[in-house]
């Protein structure tokens, strides 16, 4: 979250004096709009707004029909979520490394391709697109369904295309680290009408039940619960106003950061003028040099980042994909012949990567002195 104010106070306000905080009752349909508007922007047929990023990743996997038995691949780079929504429906996350992009390696992709694979997850982390020209092709050539991980991309592109809209679906978190943010919340797009129809069945379990499921064509089955309040539709349209000056400011400063420090190595981007800017992020010949320079230029290292990295995914390290063993994925006797490696050795490329990076954090709402003065620190 960088920017709130008023007019989400005012928009909460205005929904709670209504009386209308279900988005299923013909009220002030905050959320209904919110979803129309978000589609329409980012580009997608459809939106389905939902209570947080994983869930929009598990519904979408749930729309397309990932299941038991079918594999998906991961980066090592990515917050556990990504992992754990593969689980929630039963399948097995494989790990393939990242490439110096710091996303998603086409070439560890279709090294980590088996029989069971189903589909692709690339993940845009910290607003960096991935390959998605070199992964759509090895999605089309293996007959995979491709769903991208948008949740720290929300307005990012890739060559002219939004993040999140250019394979089978992808999922957008506004949980509070977010670009927009409600606090807590998700979307899933798609331009599919039939995996449209199946995740918005999903997310709501006791969907059978309300008006606007009469012209479901799709049978009802029991999904999770991820509905979200009208309050955080209204706190999202707002938000939404609010995206494009956020990513102006934040590649703005990104452009002017890199362009005035001197003798440094930005990483390679897949589409810089699509990079959200969220971060500049340079790469060193050692981890030594990469610790030093971030301690005196206020920077810090992606393989610091205690969440994002697959070994400290301790439930998914530790095959613990369920609340009991008989709905544990890692024990189903359809996966038995997936044997995912989880070990640090086979993806020592990702972590030497992640270690000989530095991020220095923007803020879209410095200003021109407090820019001048990360410049200072970082030529220093
Ligand atoms: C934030 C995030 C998610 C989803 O997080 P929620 O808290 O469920 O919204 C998924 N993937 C990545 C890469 C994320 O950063």
């Amino acid at each position: 979250m960088y920017r709130m104010g008023k007019e989400e106070a005012d928009a909460a306000a205005r929904v709670i004096e209504s009386g209308e905080l279900f988005r299923v009752n013909h009220g002030a349909q905050e959320t209904a709009h919110f979803e129309l508007e978000l589609a329409q922007k980012m580009g997608s047929k459809y939106a389905l707004c939902v209570s947080e990023g994983t869930t929009a990743l598990m519904s979408a996997l749930a729309g397309l029909g990932v299941r038991p038995g079918d594999e998906v691949i991961v980066p090592t780079y990515t917050y556990i979520a990504t992992a754990s929504a593969v689980l929630a429906v039963g399948a097995i996350p494989i790990l393939a490394d990242i490439d110096d992009s710091l996303t998603l390696s086409p070439v560890a992709v279709e090294r980590a391709i088996t029989s069971r694979t189903r589909a692709i997850l690339p993940v845009h982390m910290a607003g960096m697109p991935c390959d998605m020209d070199a992964l759509s092709l090895l999605a089309k050539k293996h007959g995979l369904f491709l769903i991208e991980d948008a949740c720290q991309a929300v307005g990012g592109s890739y060559k002219g295309r939004h993040l999140g809209t250019i394979g089978d679906a992808g999922a957008m978190s506004f949980n509070y680290f977010k670009i927009i943010s409600a606090g807590e919340g998700g979307a899933l797009l798609t331009s599919n009408e039939m995996v449209y129809k199946r995740a918005s069945i999903y997310h709501d379990s006791g969907a059978a039940f309300w008006p606007y499921t009469e012209d479901r064509d799709v049978p009802f089955f029991v999904g999770c619960a991820a509905r979200v309040s009208e309050i955080t539709g209204a706190i999202l349209r707002v938000q939404l106003t609010r995206l494009d000056g956020i990513l102006k400011d934040l590649r703005r400063i990104r452009r002017q950061i890199l362009d005035e420090s001197r003798g440094l190595v930005p990483i390679r981007s897949n589409d810089i003028d699509g990079d959200c800017g969220i971060n500049a992020a340079f790469r060193f010949e050692t981890e030594e040099e990469a610790r030093c320079f971030a301690k005196k230029a206020g920077g810090w290292l992606p393989i610091d980042s205690d969440r994002h990295i697959f070994y400290n995914w301790e439930p998914v390290m530790s095959h613990r994909g369920a609340f009991c063993d008989e709905m544990n994925p890692y024990l189903m006797s359809l996966n038995s012949a997936s044997q995912p490696d989880y070990s640090r050795e086979s993806f020592r490329s990702s972590l030497d990567l992640l270690a000989r990076t530095v991020y220095i954090s923007m803020n879209p709402n410095w200003s021109e002195a407090e820019v001048e003065q990360v410049i200072h620190r970082i030529n220093a």
